[in-house]
């Protein structure tokens, strides 16, 4: 059983062919609203793997919520520590597609209102793995790690958006998994080499079309990402990468192949528009390799 703390948010999907300037107007190519949040993107990505998922969050009390709900339901996520919030609005990513390239603004909204007393130590202990991300308060994110170390859970924590961490945190998470930017922002001083070989078996750098990298106490371990002939929508890549992790972890797979697992599914997840619909299936993963 896997348990995913974070964001539920709608996506609001703009094409261009380039962005436009402060106060400028530019004509877009396309606009289509899609299910996003990097929780609710991280859930579904487990889920469609096949795993026992729990989702904890928020959503508000706009035309959005049950929408967003919904879309879980129909993933097979359990939805009974989602709340909703009244008086926010669901939480919100304006994303500009430029070259399939994407920039993003996004507006937490209901995604603020998950608090460190929504959470039971009774409710981590149930579950084998636990998946957050920095979308959600960090007082919230900090006493889930701290609970998660109390029953012996594993924690994984996907540092997207970045945001600056304590040493102390870092050490208390099981696995930290960084595209090579959100790296630049938790350790501005370091080089990436430094940072692998500091936290061996934890951290682990995703690294787009180069796959992701971790050091494993003796060697650094690359591990190439799959070639993708058609790339159609890089959202979700991250989400889809950390979901199938923590699904590799949960089912007792080694870190390398863990590993191996997540960079597969994120690297078919991109062959389709929008953050969750190209993520697979274990059996469209099997189709690609043995596992
Ligand atoms: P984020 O989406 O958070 O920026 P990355 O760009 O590092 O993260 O991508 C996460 C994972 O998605 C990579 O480790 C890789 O497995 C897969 N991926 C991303 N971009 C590509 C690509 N162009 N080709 C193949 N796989 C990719």
């Amino acid at each position: 059983r896997i348990g995913v703390v974070g964001s539920i948010s709608t996506d609001f999907v703009v094409e261009a062919s380039r962005r436009p300037e402060q106060g400028e107007t530019v004509f877009g190519d396309s606009f289509e609203t899609s299910f996003g949040g990097k929780g609710a993107n991280q859930a579904v990505a487990t889920a469609r793997l096949g795993a026992d998922v729990s989702m904890i969050g928020a959503v508000g009390d706009d035309e959005f919520a049950e929408h967003l709900v919904t879309n879980l339901q129909n993933e097979n996520i359990n939805t009974d520590a989602v709340q909703n919030v009244s008086g926010v609005p669901s939480g919100s990513a304006i994303i500009t597609l430029v070259e399939r390239d994407n920039s993003i603004i996004y507006v937490a909204g209901a995604n603020d209102e998950v608090k460190p007393e929504d959470i039971s130590k009774e409710l981590v202990k149930s579950f084998d793995i636990v998946l957050v991300q920095n979308e959600t308060p960090v007082e919230t994110i900090e006493q889930l790690i701290d609970m998660c170390n109390e029953v012996d859970t594993p924690i994984i924590l996907n540092p997207a958006p970045a945001r600056e961490m304590s040493e102390a945190y870092i050490a208390k998470v099981d696995y930290l998994t960084p595209n090579e930017s959100e790296v630049k922002v938790l350790f501005p001083e370091e080089t990436m080499e430094n940072i692998l070989q500091k936290y061996p078996n934890k951290m682990i750098v995703t690294l787009g079309a180069e796959g992701a990298v971790f050091f494993d106490g003796k060697s650094h371990q690359w591990i190439p990402a799959v070639d993708v002939p058609d790339v159609v929508d890089t959202t979700g890549a991250g989400d889809t990468f950390n979901g199938a992790l923590a699904f590799g972890l949960a089912s007792g797979l080694a870190l390398e192949e863990s590993v191996q697992f997540a960079n597969l599914a994120g690297s078919l997840s991109i062959t389709k528009k929008g953050a969750q619909a190209g993520m697979p299936t274990l059996e469209i993963m099997r189709e690609h390799k043995e596992f």
